[in-house]
């Protein structure tokens, strides 16, 4: 089976989809790897690290595309790449198949198989594969660090001759697996952490970590069976703006990471609270590119409201793409092996598995994942 990486053209994206160590173990699999030339360059991987563990160096993108059984890659593919590819090819990347109406359809239309990383389930076997808790892990830290480099303050506590300054205050919304690693981040700092998330299951998770659980009564919140958060009616989304305003107001630091999932993320800041906030404090918008949970953050970029700096700068996992792109090349691999038959030295394509029939969008012509199928014809 021939496996393809072509090179990520997606401007300023540095992370990679296969590193030395995973192209190693795809060999070792019985895989005939072929990547284009400067793939891994962006995470300081050179071609020479690849060809070492027996990947084929290719410097013909449109080949690479045409003849590859398998090809995995980070981010989706431009439109017009689907048609070059091989039918009955098995692509595996981020997809946003929720919003990407055209590309799933063009997937269907050419015979591609379409893996999506997003919508790998979220169970326990899977977790080795979740590209998507990778990378939130990752964007939890940079959130924190972003925020404490641009912060006129400490984090921590500190008694000196020359005074004692109080540790600085931090209020995090939204406990999934960004926000935990925030507050874990933000609590290793020495910062007094407080959080608050839609889901009460997670309190304990937060205080474990030696945060505070702001307690907010929403009514009935409750999670989904995969552990994500429902939409708030909005009456629910008043009540918690109005009992977050106090705490928001005398942080120095907000971070928002709230998100429903395959939703528009809520609006959980309005602008006049921003502005109640001391002159110096940082806020981080996580979602500010599909949205935003902070009215007046702007997507890929720092603003100053009222004195406070208001951060919604985008893919945060780049900026530590070394480390992303070894937790994603892993997640790949991870996925890749599940299903490989070693004797016959191929992934098998089992829509039986407890995994595959939740990430599998497009197979044989058609669009198989019957969430994706609904929307796409609720839009048609
Ligand atoms: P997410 O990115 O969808 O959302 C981030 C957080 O925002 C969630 O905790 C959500 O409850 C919260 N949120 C939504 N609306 C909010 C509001 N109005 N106010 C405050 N918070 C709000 O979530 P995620 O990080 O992907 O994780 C979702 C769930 O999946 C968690 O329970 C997590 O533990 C679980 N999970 C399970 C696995 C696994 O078992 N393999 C892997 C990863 C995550």
């Amino acid at each position: 089976m021939q496996l393809g990486v072509p090179k990520e053209l997606y401007p300023g994206e540095n992370r990679v989809p296969m590193t030395p160590e995973t192209a190693k173990k795809l060999v070792r699999l019985g895989a005939k790897i072929q990547f284009e030339t400067g793939m891994g360059l962006g995470s300081g991987y050179q071609d020479s690290e690849y060809t070492e563990v027996g990947a084929e160096a290719v410097t013909d993108r449109a080949a690479l595309l045409a003849s590859s059984d398998m090809l995995l890659r980070l981010r989706k593919p431009e439109l017009n790449e689907i048609s070059q590819m091989k039918r009955g090819c098995i692509h595996i990347s981020y997809l946003d198949p929720f919003n990407e109406h055209d590309l799933v359809r063009a997937f269907a239309e050419a015979g591609v198989t379409a893996i999506s990383m997003e919508m790998i389930p979220r169970s326990t076997r899977s977790q080795k594969m979740d590209a998507l808790s990778s990378q939130a892990n990752l964007a939890g830290y940079i959130m924190v660090m972003l925020a404490a480099t641009r912060l006129p303050r400490i984090f921590p506590m500190m008694m000196t001759p020359a005074g004692t300054l109080k540790p600085a205050k931090v209020f995090i919304i939204g406990a999934g697996v960004a926000g935990l690693q925030a507050i874990a981040t933000a609590k290793r700092l020495g910062a007094k952490v407080t959080a608050f998330d839609t889901r009460s299951v997670v309190a304990e998770q937060v205080q474990s970590l030696g945060a505070t659980f702001l307690e907010i009564d929403l009514g009935d919140t409750g999670q989904t069976k995969d552990g994500y958060a429902k939409e708030l009616t909005p009456e629910q989304v008043q009540k918690q703006r109005d009992a977050q305003a106090a705490v928001i107001a005398e942080s120095d630091v907000v971070i928002t990471t709230a998100q429903v999932f395959g939703r528009k993320p809520p609006v959980l800041v309005p602008r006049e609270v921003v502005e109640s906030m001391q002159s110096g404090a940082v806020v981080v918008d996580m979602a500010a590119e599909t949205g935003g949970n902070v009215e007046g953050s702007v997507p890929n970029e720092v603003v100053d409201i009222n004195g406070v700096t208001v951060i919604g700068l985008g893919n945060l996992p780049n900026y530590v793409c070394r480390d992303a792109s070894v937790m994603y090349a892993n997640n790949l691999f991870n996925l890749v092996e599940d299903t490989w038959d070693k004797d016959a030295s191929e992934f098998v394509l089992d829509l039986d598995n407890d995994i595959l029939p939740g990430c599998v969008i497009t197979h044989d012509g058609v669009v198989v994942n019957e969430t994706i199928k609904n929307i796409l014809e609720g839009a048609a």
